[in-house]
């Protein structure tokens, strides 16, 4: 099948990485350890057996499903200048969130447009790929637009200007070079991509992704190497928390984290940012979490969680 590509690749054994790893799960701040914990409380949901919640998201209750809004903060038809409503808690008021819902469900009718290379600083790569889908046909591409949308609702309701990097309503991409500039250019106090994985069954669990050190062509992670393990690991504990989903069992070597210098999306990055690939789409069990609307709620305030806390820091 095509849908394999390099932004989800099972990643080759990279248990070089164990050091780093162990290091950084050391060094969780108190808020995530605390995630963690509970986590570690709840990991028995794991293994299976458990039966997922209704698949297909019949309980989906539309909390933050979908909504027409588009471009997020300045939706306001009112003109008065000073509003007499309520005010409600804004504590993300200012800061600037862009989130990159991973793929793009027309990728698949573009491949020729997908496959184009392009600069990602370290070396060439393709600009965009189709992402991975579960046995069953729901795509990695429809799933991160789910994702990212309920996230940019909750982000909202905290006062943060939202913005995306494709909301379908483009025919493919964008490159993933367009992706990080997106996010250059709108200043993000935090980006965050969303994917889900293509592994092989019986793997299982999220993990995210941290840019590495690289300092080639127009890459230079070096600035936003700290920051965006601080948010990811923030993100990483509180969405094990809020899912009680179990960090990757192929990957992170338990940790939940990951870190990569061969992402564009990552290396050409000028702001915090992180990948997260919320689960395995090819294992059955994953899949049924994933395909759940309940479950991806739970994704996307586990997800806001994590940055609402890197950004109140
Ligand atoms: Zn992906």
């Amino acid at each position: 099948m095509s849908y394999v590509g390099p932004d989800f690749d099972p990643p080759q054994p990279r248990r070089s990485r164990r050091g780093p790893l162990t290091v950084a799960v050391a060094a969780l701040v108190p808020g995530a350890l605390a995630g963690w914990l509970v986590w570690q409380a709840v990991a028995d949901d794991s293994g299976g057996g458990s039966a997922p919640q209704q698949a297909r998201g019949a309980t989906s209750s539309a909390a933050g499903s979908p909504t027409a809004s588009s471009t997020g903060a300045s939706d306001s038809k009112e003109s008065s200048p000073t509003s007499s409503a309520p005010a409600a808690p804004t504590p993300l008021k200012g800061k600037v969130v862009v989130i990159d819902p991973g793929h793009n469900p027309g990728n698949f009718q573009h491949t020729a447009e997908i496959n184009r290379k392009v600069d990602i600083g370290t070396n060439s790569k393709e600009c965009d790929t189709t992402g991975t889908a579960t046995n069953a046909g729901y795509t990695e591409a429809q799933f991160t637009l789910d994702v990212s949308r309920r996230l940019r609702t909750i982000l909202q309701q905290q006062g943060a200007t939202v913005k995306f990097t494709q909301n379908g309503d483009r025919s493919w991409g964008p490159c993933i070079d367009e992706r990080a500039e997106i996010g250059n250019k709108a200043h993000a106090d935090a980006v965050v991509s969303i994917h889900a994985d293509g592994a092989g069954a019986g793997q299982r669990g999220f993990h995210v992704i941290l840019p590495g050190t690289v300092h080639d062509g127009a890459a230079d992670t070096r600035p936003i190497v700290a920051t965006s393990r601080d948010l990811g690991e923030r993100i990483a504990g509180n969405f094990a928390r809020e899912t009680g989903t179990a960090p990757s069992n192929y990957i992170g070597d338990g940790t939940g984290l990951d870190v990569r210098t061969d992402l564009g999306g990552l290396n050409l990055s000028t702001v915090p940012k992180v990948f997260i690939e919320c689960g395995n789409m090819r294992d059955s069990q994953d899949a049924a979490r994933l395909t759940s609307g309940a479950w991806r709620q739970k994704a996307a305030s586990g997800i806001s969680d994590g940055i609402m806390s890197f950004l109140r820091e």
